[in-house]
């Protein structure tokens, strides 16, 4: 078997500001790489780009954080269910995490960019993440 999607190839995109996804030949779509479809199991997977929209299904806010990662401090996670159908975590960058509430959840969001996380002593380099911001 092999990865129809790599980490490598999501991270590279996600640095370009494109979403990278795979649609199972039984219609679900998820956000990361992996192996076979987390519905059916199949390894039939097609590499798709995703749009980046949706709406937050939960957050947090973070206020201590792993080491490396002292200069973003304070910032809120949020997990976004995507109009495709796929979740996926990013930061939600256009809010205070000093003021956020429980008003957030279903608020319609959309990638606004990525944040590039240089890496640690505990990883294998640079990690890309989305940036989701609020939709007006
Ligand atoms: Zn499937």
């Amino acid at each position: 078997m092999e990865f129809k999607l790599t980490f490598k190839e999501y991270n590279e995109a996600l640095k370009q500001n494109k979403l990278l996804g795979l649609k199972c030949s039984c219609g679900r779509v998820s956000s990361s790489p992996r192996m076979v479809c987390p519905a059916c199991g199949s390894t039939d997977l097609q590499v798709v780009e995703l749009k980046g929209k949706g709406k937050i299904m939960t957050f947090t806010s973070i206020f201590v954080v792993p080491e490396g990662r002292e200069p973003e401090c304070p910032y809120v996670i949020a997990l976004v269910d995507l109009d495709e159908g796929a979740a996926i975590m990013g930061n939600l960058s256009s809010v205070d995490p000093n003021k956020v509430s429980t008003d957030l959840i279903g608020k319609k969001v959309k990638m606004s960019g990525n944040a590039v996380f240089a890496g640690d002593k505990y990883s294998a380099g640079e990690i890309a993440r989305p940036l989701f911001s609020l939709e007006s």
